[in-house]
């Protein structure tokens, strides 16, 4: 399996054929999801939880067989071994970087005053150590390179194709908001609709399908031609997504824009979801409603009946500064955790349904832990061994953005947890409004850096020749 996490906005899903194909984004990511590691993609296939405490997980010995007690995440030598002492140096400099204020604050001010004084070519020179930190590159072939120095310490790649726009609050606020207002059986009822016009409009390539079906979201007409004219392309990626045994891990987005998101995932899930999870929506630690947001999904698809299959990535939220002050410029509640420690209570509480999902369902239920978080990744690993998950089974399975946290994904991996890397991929334009927009929401991380920064000092420290 290979996973490509992806924004599912209408007006993205627009620009999706032009930007890198569907095409591409099945087949390219799937040859380089064989380079990544063949293994994993028959694991995959072959998703199977282990209930037996005879196979291969913690018995009686347990305390010393726990693979997650022993994690260290503070071992330079492992962390760094497939990284070059250029490539070190780089990244201190870089995370040094992210971690002052200033430049963080006004990194998009700069990036565009930047673009006008001296150019595009000349900015992406200074530039340049920011983008091969964070970025593969803009070619499969770059991807197919990050691939295989990845799968050398056993990390797998997750394609994030940059799709970095704001799309506001226009034609996806108001399916939320349509969607939002519906009660739970209705809500079931839209998914199922939706679901039957994605594999109609699916079927036979074309959109002329009466928008009145769409009859229990009570759009207006545009707005449901709208959503109508993006299935095709849905249809098309979740197809090729299938064929390729790729994951599709669908990315969250703005409270003002999930709802239609889990819409549409929802369909996504009823029609390519048989029953192996090959769909996955995101949901949000950060929010107050993150956990009942989980178990809402997870309830419409038990109401759809049939074993549908349900995929989740699990985030803490990179959107808080926004929320925050949109909800005070408009007046409603805000809807995120008063203190970074509700964050932290309701992702773990989150990991926790799932991973009982995962338990009691594993053919038809995946989850991705996706944190930088040592103490959520420890916690997660700790509670797949206790509940005798396979840690190999891929339905459980860790996620890191790539240039980050390589002190956490390369000896998890080396412990025998699946971890994935967010790698973004696209040229220097298209990829520096993300870098900036991921420095701003990803603060607290890049603060967290701290340690990955004494961590690579002391890997180049030893480095040195009259250190040996
Ligand atoms: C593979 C991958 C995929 C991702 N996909 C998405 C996605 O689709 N959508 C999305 O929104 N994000 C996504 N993210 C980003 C993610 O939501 C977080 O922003 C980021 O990972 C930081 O959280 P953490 O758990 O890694 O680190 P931590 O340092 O433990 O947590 C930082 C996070 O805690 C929360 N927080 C910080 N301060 C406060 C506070 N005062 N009150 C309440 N909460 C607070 C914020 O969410 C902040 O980002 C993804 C991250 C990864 C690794």
């Amino acid at each position: 399996m290979l996973v490509t996490s992806c924004r599912l906005a209408f007006s993205l899903l627009r620009r999706l054929p032009s930007l890198r194909g569907v095409g591409v984004y099945g087949v390219g990511v799937c040859n380089l999801g064989t380079v990544a590691g063949g293994k994993y993609q028959q694991a995959h296939v072959s998703v199977t939880a282990s209930a037996d405490p005879s196979t291969t997980h913690p018995g009686q010995d347990e305390v010393k067989k726990s693979a997650a007690l022993q994690l260290n995440f503070g071992n330079h030598k492992t962390a760094f071994k497939h990284k070059t002492t250029r490539e070190l140096l780089r990244g201190l400099v870089v995370l040094h970087s992210c971690a002052v204020d200033t430049l963080v604050n006004h990194s998009h001010k700069l990036l565009s005053l930047g673009e006008r004084l001296l150019g595009e070519r000349l900015l992406g020179y200074m530039v340049a150590p920011f983008y091969n930190q964070f970025v593969a590159g803009d070619s499969g072939q770059e991807l197919g390179v990050v691939s295989q120095r990845l799968a050398s310490v056993g990390v797998r790649l997750m394609v994030a194709p940059m799709l970095e726009t704001d799309v506001g609050e226009g034609h996806d606020a108001r399916v939320s908001t349509a969607y939002q207002s519906l009660s739970m059986a209705e809500r079931v009822e839209a998914v199922r609709v939706v679901a039957a016009l994605l594999v109609e409009v699916g079927s036979d390539g074309h959109t002329t399908t009466s928008s009145h079906l769409l009859h229990p979201l009570q759009l207006k007409e545009s707005d449901a031609l709208e959503l109508i004219d993006s299935l095709p392309r849905l249809y098309k990626l979740g197809a090729q997504c299938v064929l390729q045994d790729v994951v599709l891990a669908v990315d969250a987005e703005y409270t003002y824009t999930n709802p239609a998101i889990n819409l549409l995932s929802l369909a996504m899930m009823k029609v390519f979801n048989n029953p192996t999870p090959i769909i996955w929506n995101t949901y949000q630690g950060y929010l107050k409603a993150g956990r009942e947001n989980l178990e809402h999904d997870l309830g419409v698809v038990r109401a759809l009946g049939g074993n549908v299959g349900f995929g989740a990535k699990l985030v803490r939220g990179a959107y808080l500064e926004r929320e925050r002050s949109l909800a005070q410029e408009k007046g409603y509640p805000d809807p995120v955790n008063n203190t970074y420690e509700d964050t932290a209570a309701v992702y773990t509480s989150m990991v926790e349904v799932m991973l009982q999902e995962v338990a009691a369902e594993a053919e038809s239920r995946a989850v991705v832990v996706a944190t930088h978080n040592e103490a959520s990744v420890k916690h997660a690993a700790g509670r797949l061994e206790q509940l005798r998950l396979d840690p190999q089974a891929g339905n459980v399975v860790f996620g890191q953005v790539y240039g980050m946290a390589e002190n956490i994904s390369v000896p998890l991996a080396a412990s025998g947890f699946l971890v994935f890397k967010s790698v973004p991929s696209g040229s220097m334009s298209e990829v520096m409004p993300y870098l900036s927009r991921r420095a701003n929401e990803n603060r607290a991380v890049l603060r967290g850096a701290r340690r990955e920064r004494q961590l690579l000092t002391r890997e180049l420290l030893s480095r040195l020749p009259f250190s040996r």
